[in-house]
C-alpha cells in the first residue's frame, strides 16, 4: 500500500484541441508531431492527450478519457456523476 496527499493539484479539462493548443503555448512544441523512421519506411503520428505542468500544479486531462486521467480522478474533480447512485 502506498498512500500519496496531493494538496494542491488543479485539474483542467479541455477538449484534444485546446489541449495540443495548451500544450503549444507551454513548450512551444506542436501537440501533433509526425514521426518518421519509427520502423523501416512506417511513419507514425505522435499526439499529445494529456500532461501536467511542474510549475502550475496543473493536470490537463481530456474530459471522459479514462485511460489517459483515469475514471476516479474524475470523481476527485467533478464528484458523482453516476446516474441511480
Ligand atoms: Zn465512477
Amino acid at each position: 500500500m502506498e498512500t500519496h496527499e496531493i494538496s494542491n493539484l488543479k485539474v483542467v479539462f479541455l477538449d484534444a484541441q485546446s489541449l495540443q493548443d495548451m500544450w503549444k503555448s507551454k513548450t512551444g512544441k506542436p501537440g501533433t508531431q509526425f514521426q518518421p523512421w519509427l520502423q523501416k519506411d512506417l511513419a507514425s503520428v505522435k499526439t499529445v492527450r494529456g500532461f501536467y505542468d511542474f510549475s502550475t500544479e496543473t493536470l490537463y486531462c481530456p474530459k471522459w478519457n479514462y485511460e489517459v486521467c483515469g475514471h476516479e480522478l474524475h470523481h476527485a474533480a467533478l464528484g458523482h456523476f453516476h446516474p441511480n447512485e
